[in-house]
């Protein structure tokens, strides 16, 4: 019952209300309730002490892991080797039943008691870097630079990192573990992994803990929803002398940009846009056949995106028109155009008063850390979206330059990121009662 139906004036009701709210807390405690209580205390339990003092004597280990998983190349759709490394990994570390799903993530467990619930871990293994890019890592003292090292070199070692700590310490949780290194996270990937694992495992799904990239600074539990869009205008090309006057596929396009860039987008609810490529074209003495371009728009409301996906459809029509209206030659053809949605992220929040962020809030006060609650755009925006709950976290450690070629991962202090990682997943997962002896 929510505070709505409290409020409607039948006095029946009100009563059961009345009476509701003065019972206590204790008797409709859930099993949620009760693992939230175990997360507090989890630091408790020799086993998880055992895992967590694991972190610090083998750090070089898991930094020597993340150089390793960098340096092999993961461009988008192009994660299948990355993948057959993470696989021997985790069957290395003891996970169970591992294998790559149809659409490449690499799957492991850590099998629970009760089997019937699964909390996901993942990592996203793909990176934004195209084939070919120089990917060896250069190392100095705890610091790593190569494309891709935090961004998620830093997440996928910490989910072996936390098998291994697990598998040292003999821990059981409670509800099965899935460790995943998920494809398709990266732009026109467009989250493709996640959505596979979810729609794979919805029904046992309890929760999310996505871990990408560095710091320990912020927790984010609201998804930031997001479209891409590709305009395409197109036309009959020719000699930039001897055809010019035909409708120019790049003019259009420009006319139709500068419209579209003029568009007002409030400042609440938040929504921006970014033309972030535009090609076509094939010599500077042609009249181009084809100019394209792609628009990334994010909102913190879905119907700001509605309309700012409407604005760009009207903007590139009104230049592919401007351009016909102003051409010197109509004979020589005509232009066509279409806009087409690449990829979409859908929102969604995870609750305020949920068992995940409770463990997390947990996990942060035992490592003694503090964190800002965040907006983006992640792999928990599928599960967010769907009502799993689910959040996305550094994993300690500090880096920068994401998406660039100087990216940089330093590993000074990583042990409080992998604690609060593992202490999170646990405290939502559960720990299963130690075995007497
Ligand atoms: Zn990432």
């Amino acid at each position: 019952m929510n505070g709505k139906a409290c409020c409607k004036p039948t006095v029946k009701r009100a009563l059961v209300c009345v009476i509701l709210l003065a019972m206590p807390a204790r008797s409709v405690a859930s099993p949620q309730a009760s693992r939230q209580a175990q997360g507090s205390r989890l630091p408790d339990d020799a086993r998880v002490r055992a895992a967590l003092d694991w972190f610090s004597p083998n750090i070089s280990w898991v930094n020597d892991q993340q150089a390793r998983i960098t340096e092999i190349p993961a461009p988008p759709f192009q994660e299948a080797q990355r993948a057959g490394a993470v696989k021997e990994l985790f069957a290395e570390a003891g996970l169970v039943s591992v294998q790559i799903d149809k659409g490449g993530n690499v799957i492991a467990e850590l099998r629970g008691v009760n089997e019937k619930e699964i909390v996901i871990v993942a990592a996203h293994l793909d990176t934004v870097f195209p084939a070919g890019t120089d990917v060896k890592v250069h190392r100095e003292g705890s610091r790593m630079t190569a494309p891709g090292i935090s961004d998620n070199g830093s997440g996928v070692a910490a989910l072996l990192a936390m098998a291994r700590a697990a598998q040292f310490a003999h821990l059981k949780p409670q509800r099965s573990i899935l460790f995943v290194g998920d494809v398709g996270e990266e732009g026109e990937g467009n989250l493709r992994g996640m959505r596979a694992l979810v729609d794979a495992y919805r029904s046992k799904l309890k929760a999310v803990v996505v871990l990408d990239g560095s710091g320990t600074d912020h927790v984010t539990t609201k998804a930031l929803a997001s479209r891409r869009l590709e305009a395409l205008i197109t036309g009959p090309g020719g000699h930039s002398w001897s055809d010019f006057g035909m409708p120019n596929p790049i003019n259009a396009l420009v006319r139709g940009s500068v419209r579209f860039i003029n568009t007002k987008v409030p400042a609440t609810p938040r929504t921006t846009f970014n033309i972030g490529q535009i090609e076509g074209g094939t010599s500077v003495n042609s009249v181009p056949h084809e100019a394209r371009l792609k628009v990334d728009i994010r909102s913190e409301s879905e119907d700001e995106l509605t309309r700012l996906e409407s604005a760009l459809r009207e903007c590139i029509a009104a230049g592919v028109r401007d351009e016909t209206e102003s051409a010197r030659d109509r004979s020589k053809g005509k232009l066509e155009w279409k806009v087409e949605l690449l990829g979409s992220r859908p929102g969604g929040e995870l609750a305020v008063d949920s068992a995940l962020l409770a463990a997390l809030r947990a996990a942060d006060e035992f490592v003694g850390n503090q964190s800002r609650i965040e907006r983006s755009s992640t792999d928990a925006n599928i599960p967010l979206s769907l009502g799993i709950d689910a959040i996305s976290i550094g994993v300690g450690g500090s880096g920068g330059g994401a998406h660039s070629l100087q990216e940089w991962y330093d590993s000074a202090g990583r042990e409080a990121g992998l604690k609060r990682a593992l202490l999170t997943i646990f405290g939502i997962a559960g720990l299963a009662e130690a075995k007497s002896q």
